[in-house]
C-alpha cells in the first residue's frame, strides 16, 4: 500500500509540470521579429505612411496579440514602425494597450478586425508619445474608454515648453478632446508596483500599474497575469540608446527606478514587452541599468571639471557600448549624453507627481 501511494504520488508530481510545460511552450509566439538594421535614409526622407503595414507580430496567449509596424520605412523607428500595441480579445470585448500612429489608425483597426469582431471597450495609454497614442480619438469613436495616468492627460493638453520659446512640432499639437483619457489615476509613491486598476476580462487578469516619473511623468505598465507578460513601454529600450523625455517630466534616474521596480514585479520567466526592440526577461534589464549608471557617473565627472556639453559629447563616452547597441545612431547617442549632462546638475525634485526640466532643442 505504502509503495503504491508513493508510486501514484511520484507519477502525479512528474505529470503536472510536464503538462504545464506543454501548455506554456506554445507561447509566446514571435511571428515577425523587429529588424536589426543598420538603416539609412536619404536627406529629406518622409515616412511613407501608405506603405506601412500594421501586423500581428506576436501572440502572447490564444487571445492576447501584439501589433507592430513594418521594418525599414519609418526613420523614427526603422526596426518596426510605431510603438507596439496589444489587444486582449474575447466575449468580454477588446482591451487595447496603446494604439499606434494616427496615420495608420485604419490599418490598426483592420488588423484587429482580422482576428476579432468583438467591440473595442478599453484602451490604456502607456505614455503620451504619438506612436502610442496617435489613434486615441479614432479608437474612442470605435467605443473605447481611454485610461491613463492623469499626468499623461495633462501632457496631452499642454505640450511641454520648448527651449528658446519654440512652438511644439505640429505632430505634437494639442490632442482633440475625444482623444484624451477619461479614466485617470496617479502614481502613489507609497505603493510602487500597486495596480491602479485591475480588469477581469476574457479569462485574463489585467493590471494597469502606474510608474514613477521615468520615460515621461505619465507612464503605465500593463501586466497580464495569466499570460505572464508585462508591457514595459519605453523606459527600457534595446534599439537605440535610452531616451528619457525630460520635457514631459521623464529622467534617466527615474528610468533606473523603473527598472528596479520591474526587477520586483516581474518573475524570472515573465516576458517583458518593450515599446520597441526585442522581447526580454527581467535580468536582461540589468546591463542596461549598469550602462545608464556608468554614463551618468562619467558625465558628472566631466561636468564637475567644468566641461561644456559640446566637450562631453566629443568625449565618446558611449564607445564601449556601441558594439552591443543596435540602432546606435549619432542622434540617439547625442540625445542620451545630453540628457545625462542636464541631469547631473540641478536635478529638480518631483513636485505633484512630476519633475520640471526644460529640455533644450
Ligand atoms: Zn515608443
Amino acid at each position: 500500500m505504502k509503495n503504491l501511494a508513493l508510486l501514484v504520488f511520484g507519477a502525479a508530481v512528474v505529470a503536472a509540470p510536464a503538462l504545464m510545460t506543454a501548455q506554456n511552450a506554445q507561447y509566446p509566439q514571435i511571428l515577425i521579429p523587429p529588424g536589426k538594421g543598420p538603416y539609412t535614409f536619404p536627406q529629406g526622407y518622409q515616412t511613407p505612411w501608405d506603405k506601412i503595414d500594421i501586423m500581428v507580430t506576436a501572440k502572447m496567449s490564444p487571445n492576447l496579440f501584439v501589433l507592430h509596424g513594418s521594418e525599414g520605412l519609418d526613420p523614427d523607428h526603422p526596426d518596426a514602425s510605431g510603438g507596439r500595441a496589444m489587444a486582449l480579445f474575447g466575449p468580454d470585448g477588446v482591451l487595447m494597450v496603446d494604439d499606434e500612429n494616427r496615420q495608420v489608425q485604419e490599418k490598426t483597426l483592420k488588423t484587429i478586425r482580422s482576428f476579432t469582431n468583438e467591440p473595442i471597450k478599453i484602451l490604456v495609454n502607456t505614455h503620451v508619445h504619438p506612436d502610442h497614442t496617435g489613434a486615441n480619438a479614432f479608437f474612442a469613436q470605435q467605443g473605447a474608454v481611454i485610461y491613463a495616468q492623469n499626468n499623461l492627460r495633462l501632457e496631452m493638453m499642454r505640450q511641454p515648453a520648448r527651449g528658446g520659446g519654440a512652438a511644439a512640432p505640429a505632430a505634437a499639437a494639442a490632442a482633440p478632446q475625444a482623444g484624451l483619457p477619461v479614466g485617470t489615476y496617479n502614481y502613489d509613491p507609497a505603493k510602487p508596483g500597486e495596480p491602479a486598476l485591475t480588469f477581469m476580462m476574457n479569462g485574463e487578469i489585467v493590471d494597469f500599474v502606474p510608474m514613477m516619473p521615468s520615460h515621461t511623468a505619465g507612464d503605465t505598465i500593463v501586466r497580464f497575469r495569466n499570460a505572464n507578460v508585462i508591457y514595459i513601454e519605453d523606459f527600457y529600450r534595446n534599439f537605440g540608446y535610452p531616451f528619457a523625455d525630460q520635457g514631459n517630466g521623464g529622467s534617466l534616474r527615474g528610468m533606473l527606478d523603473a527598472v528596479d521596480l520591474i526587477e520586483k514585479v516581474a518573475g524570472p520567466d515573465t516576458t517583458l514587452i518593450p515599446g520597441h526592440g526585442t522581447y526580454v526577461k527581467r535580468n536582461d534589464l540589468l546591463p542596461y541599468r549598469a550602462m545608464i549608471v556608468d554614463v551618468l557617473n562619467k558625465v558628472k565627472a566631466l561636468r564637475d571639471q567644468g566641461k561644456s556639453l559640446q566637450e562631453v559629447l566629443a568625449a565618446k563616452l558611449l564607445e564601449p557600448y556601441d558594439k552591443t547597441t543596435l540602432g546606435d545612431t549619432q542622434s540617439s547617442k547625442d540625445r542620451f549624453i545630453t540628457e545625462a549632462y542636464l541631469e547631473v546638475k540641478d536635478f529638480p525634485p518631483v513636485v505633484e507627481g512630476r519633475r520640471t526640466m526644460t529640455r533644450p532643442q
